[in-house]
């Protein structure tokens, strides 16, 4: 082989989830697509809210070309830098500077950055608290770091505090966190992030140097009934925050986010610096030019969360009422469901003889459950109950 064996099996295999997708679209060209009930991506299906296309509509009759599409500051605009700072300050009464943020290409590049800008040596160990995003494996094994799973706390969804302690070695470089979580749904507490804060405090100190939170927080504003989703910077000094607008604005496909490196981390102005390296490395500078002046003009603004909202309640009563073991999710868009056999790929594998298109969350490192992707039409959840009714019943023979 001329290239790179795992660059070339990356790219080669597609994501289960993928995969799912496509046979989603074959099925769908056969028996019709109002008789497909795919759940398998994380796509926001809500609108980005109207501020977004006046802002593109605005900027593209005020400014000249040069100014719209030219190459920015390496690390993203001063004024998107601001703007963040600022609306982050008035919000979370933090006090953060524009120079605090690395502006990237959505929370896939922030995480990137942030593995390659840490890791030292490849012994160096990344701790993922499961269920957790699959990527996370593969940006850290890029980075040239080991990748560690914590097993799920299936009861809360919550950290599972003495499997973390156990996990930590002095090879520990990070933990990251995702919350509300992709693909639970659960919000950590503010008492879940007290404690892990307090361990990382005790661990750092017995190994001797800093271990970060690396804080992935694409979901951060999609949250329901008013559960707070706390700031993670104010509970824990060495946090790193991977943010994007993906989720929150319905932008997934503009690629646009940052980290933020406060000034109370540890050599924070090295770590910057060491972010910003990275952000070269990798070719994550000057994020896309256009997005960066729109999010100036709509931050603070979200798509409509109440619909996500409607179909949680929609989906989780509806399962619930024919036997599901559902875990209800505060925040995100994405239900976890016990499957009804141990192989939750097996399971999967039956629910697509109905068209119900799951995801088995072996992949998320908790095998036994699967994920229902929610961020769809609302029609599609309510024409899907007979194929999950079916589905339950062949299980109760
Ligand atoms: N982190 C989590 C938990 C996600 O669910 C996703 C996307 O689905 C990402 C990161 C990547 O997001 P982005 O589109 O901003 O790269």
């Amino acid at each position: 082989m001329i290239v790179s064996e795992k660059m070339y099996e990356l790219g080669s295999k597609r994501s289960a989830i993928r995969e799912l997708f496509e046979y989603g679209k074959q099925r769908a060209a056969i028996v019709g697509p109002e008789n497909v009930y795919d759940f398998s991506l994380g796509n926001p299906t809500v609108p980005a809210p109207d501020c977004v296309n006046e802002a593109i509509r605005e900027l593209t009759e005020e400014l000249d070309s040069i100014s719209l599409h030219g190459y920015t500051s390496a690390q993203g605009d001063i004024e998107m830098r601001q703007a963040v700072a600022d609306y982050l300050n008035k919000t979370y009464e933090t006090n953060f500077k524009a120079d605090n943020f690395y502006i990237t290409m959505g929370a896939a590049a922030s995480l990137s950055v942030c593995f390659k800008a840490l890791t030292m040596s490849p012994e160096d160990e990344f701790i993922a608290i499961a269920p957790f995003f699959p990527e996370y494996q593969v940006f850290v094994q890029a980075a040239g770091a080991k990748f560690v799973v914590v097993p799920a706390d299936t009861t809360e969804f919550q950290i599972n505090m003495e499997a973390l302690e156990k996990a930590i070695t002095p090879h520990t470089k990070g933990i990251i966190v995702n919350s509300p979580n992709n693909p639970s749904g659960a919000v950590y507490n503010e008492n879940t992030i007290k404690e892990l804060a307090a361990l990382l405090e005790k661990k750092s100190a017995e190994i001797g140097h800093p271990i970060f939170l690396i804080s992935d927080e694409p979901y951060r504003e999609i949250a329901y009934d008013g559960v707070e989703v706390p700031y993670m910077t104010k509970y824990y000094n060495n946090t790193l925050v991977c943010y994007s607008y993906s989720k929150s604005l319905s932008l997934p496909g503009e690629r646009i986010g940052f980290v933020l490196v406060p000034d109370e981390v540890t050599e924070s102005k090295a770590v910057y610096a060491a972010i910003a390296g990275s952000g070269r490395a990798l070719g994550y500078v000057c994020a896309p030019s256009l997005f960066q002046k729109v999010i100036v003009k709509c931050i603070g603004n979200t798509g409509d969360v109440n619909l996500y909202k409607k179909n949680r309640d929609l989906l989780y009563e509806g399962l619930t009422k024919i036997g599901y073991e559902c875990f209800k999710p505060d925040g995100a868009f994405y239900m976890f469901v016990k499957a009804l056999e141990e192989d939750s790929e097996a399971f999967c594998e039956k629910a697509k003889e109905e068209d119900l298109l799951i995801v088995s969350a072996t992949g998320f490192g908790c095998p036994g459950y699967v994920r229902i992707s929610y961020c769809v039409d609302e029609e599609m959840i309510k024409r899907s109950f007979g194929a999950f009714e079916r589905l339950y019943q062949k299980y109760q023979k």
